[in-house]
């Protein structure tokens, strides 16, 4: 790593997606991805660092989230006070997705969790799905977690499947996301929100994102080079 200094950071937004598209960039969400790019982070190190840039991201996620102003009494007065009006729905992405999770369960007690397994066929290409249980999504915020937005597929075709069942506010959580993906998923589903923490360079022919951080989900579940 070379040892350059920077100042700043909060959100970069790509003004072309219109604000979709938000990278977060405040130096610890920065600072955390850096541990996670390392290839000597251990798993256990990485699912902490996993769960606190998470923890970023997700606040990034909700900003928008409606609020109900109420008046409350404090031991002093009366005070008005906003509180969030309305679940939100997460869905990770098995099985990466699932080291997003727990950030979110911690923000949001409240959080209803829904799950999706895609796969995809050896012949023709085409992601399917192995499993799906979500919770009646309506118009309410739903997070679909995925830590890697690599060619996109999968994170498209995980929004259809939720589209198909009443999803229409849709935001993908994601740790790091390639140019590739980020064409393909404002592309298919134009009104989806991105936050991610950082937008690489390419994909490598393979399907890997580069710099990246490897397979997301090896490192975390300590499952190297098995099938
Ligand atoms: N999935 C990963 O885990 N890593 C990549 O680089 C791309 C997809």
């Amino acid at each position: 790593m070379t040892d350059e200094q920077s100042t700043g950071g909060g959100t970069t937004t790509a003004d072309a997606l219109n604000g979709r598209v938000r990278v977060v960039d405040h130096p610890l969400a920065r600072h955390l991805l850096a541990g996670l790019r390392d290839e000597s982070t251990p798993p256990e190190r990485f699912r902490y660092l996993t769960q606190r840039l998470a923890t970023v991201l997700v606040l990034e996620a909700t900003r928008d989230l409606p609020t109900r102003t109420t008046t409350i009494r404090t031991p002093l007065a009366d005070a008005e006070v906003d509180t969030l009006h309305g679940n939100v729905i997460a869905v990770p992405i098995l099985r990466a997705g699932l080291g997003l999770l727990t950030a979110v369960t911690g923000l949001l007690p409240d959080v209803q969790v829904g799950y999706v397994g895609l796969e995809r066929d050896e012949e023709t290409l085409q992601p399917s799905s192995y499993y799906l249980k979500v919770p009646t999504l309506d118009d309410r915020p739903v997070l679909l977690l995925d830590p890697m937005l690599a060619t996109g597929g999968s994170a498209s075709f995980a929004a259809k499947l939720l589209r198909e069942r009443g999803a229409t506010n849709l935001t993908l959580v994601c740790v790091v996301a390639a140019p590739e993906g980020i064409h393909r998923l404002t592309g298919d589903h134009p009104d989806m929100r991105i936050v991610t923490a950082g937008l690489d360079e390419r994909l490598n022919d393979v399907g890997y994102i580069v710099p990246g951080l490897g397979d997301f989900g090896d490192r975390l579940f300590g499952t190297f080079g098995e099938a």
